[in-house]
């Protein structure tokens, strides 16, 4: 594996400026389903007159055209970050008008391109070494629970595995059996300080599974790395010393589009995106997707989806179905024939520093997501 040549680098800093930013449609409102479908608490606020006169949702927005590119000197990814001046928290909306017919969460696809009906619908792997930045902004799809279930599921195939840990909750770090105390360096230091890549990375209790671990300093890193040089490429730089090593490097990001997000697209050569069978789970994927094309139009021009996971999958619901049914329609086949299933076995893994496959090796969970690493890597190592 050592003689693996080391991914190009380049110069990569283009310097536009992409007007337009104030002109993004509002967010998407997202009407809830028929009573019978909606979550419970959901149901329970209809008040009783709803059925009689529902009011009319107000038009959803179209979507304005795509940005358009000048030379001004500004780096272009100003302009794909949340503001860091505030705190990455979403504002829930005020819950809309209940409404009498049904009506699917609306979606902004506009980036996606519509399926090949003929094409092949099974997922197709790429050859290692494969860097795979595991991203969304929302939180609580699975993002974590992927990097560290699908890294330990590929490193019992035998394939040599480093999961990046880019969020500040450190909960791939805590997840895999890392103490926050144990580790001198983390990948605040890697990112912030040039810390080399290598000394960060920590094994795990899992053969072939190795970490960079983050700690809460990392939350500082959005706000200071803003004035530095190439800071969108810092972890870029990094991986080029190690990836000859491994055969799967997983980058977790964090729950936003910001600069450590940036990084971390910056540095994948494939985008992984779990999307949680619930309500409200496609909402932003079309910010995703845009972020994602900025990044490689301007950043890393191989980045590309190559990979959608549905999380959470509670079959006996007809929601998760519908999602999942929509999702597969849009990506076809990006996404992954395994679905991994809610089971209460994978949330009580991470509290006990394991990954689902060896902290109960044959529950469902596991068997989900050893059966996702087959089909993710193709089968044998
Ligand atoms: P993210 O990294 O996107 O924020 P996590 O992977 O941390 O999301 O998952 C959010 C929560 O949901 C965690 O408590 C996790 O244990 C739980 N969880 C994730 N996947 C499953 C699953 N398949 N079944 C049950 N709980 C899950
Ligand atoms: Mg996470």
């Amino acid at each position: 594996m050592g003689d693996r040549e080391p991914q190009p680098s380049g110069g990569l800093t283009v310097r536009v400026r992409i007007r337009g930013r104030d002109q993004r449609p509002e967010q998407q409102k997202h009407w809830p389903q028929e009573p019978q479908e909606a979550p419970e608490a959901q149901a329970e606020e209809v008040p009783p007159v709803a059925a009689e006169a529902p009011t009319p949702p107000a038009a959803v927005p179209e979507v304005s055209e795509a940005p358009e590119v000048s030379e001004d000197p500004v780096t272009v990814a100003d302009e794909m970050y949340e503001d860091v001046s505030t705190p990455a928290v979403e504002v829930p909306e005020p819950s809309p008008p209940p409404r009498v017919h049904p009506q699917r969460a609306p979606v902004d696809w506009s980036d996606v391109p519509e399926p090949d009906p003929g094409a092949d619908t099974a997922y197709v792997p790429r050859p290692v070494p494969r860097i795979m930045a595991v991203a969304n902004q929302k939180g609580g799809v699975g993002k974590t629970t992927t990097a560290v279930n699908l890294g330990a599921g590929l490193a019992e195939i035998g394939f040599r595995v480093l999961v990046i840990d880019l969020d500040p909750q450190g909960n791939a770090t805590t997840g895999l059996g890392i103490d926050g105390r144990s580790f001198e360096l983390s990948m605040y230091d890697v990112v912030m300080r040039d810390a080399k890549l290598e000394d960060a990375i920590e094994p795990t209790s899992i053969k072939n599974l190795f970490v960079a671990p983050a700690t809460i300093d990392l939350a500082g890193a959005e706000i200071e790395l803003v004035p530095t040089f190439s800071r969108e490429l810092k972890l870029r730089r990094a991986l080029e010393s190690v990836i000859g090593d491994f055969d799967y490097i997983l980058i977790d990001c964090p729950p936003s589009l910001g600069l450590i997000t940036v990084n971390g697209l910056a540095a994948a050569d494939e985008v992984l995106v779990p999307i949680q069978c619930e309500y409200y789970a496609l909402e932003g994927l079309g910010q995703l997707l845009r972020n994602v094309h900025l990044v490689q139009a301007n950043l890393n021009e191989k980045l590309e989806v190559t990979t959608i996971v549905l999380t959470m999958y509670d079959g006996r619901t007809k929601l998760a179905e519908q999602v999942a049914e929509e999702v597969r329609t849009h990506f076809g086949n990006k996404v992954c024939r395994n679905v991994i299933p809610r089971t209460v076995r994978i949330s009580e893994a991470p509290s006990f520093g394991q990954p689902i496959t060896t902290f109960d090796p044959s529950s469902r969970g596991a068997i989900a997501y050893r059966e996702l690493a087959k089909e993710v890597s193709g089968g044998a190592s």
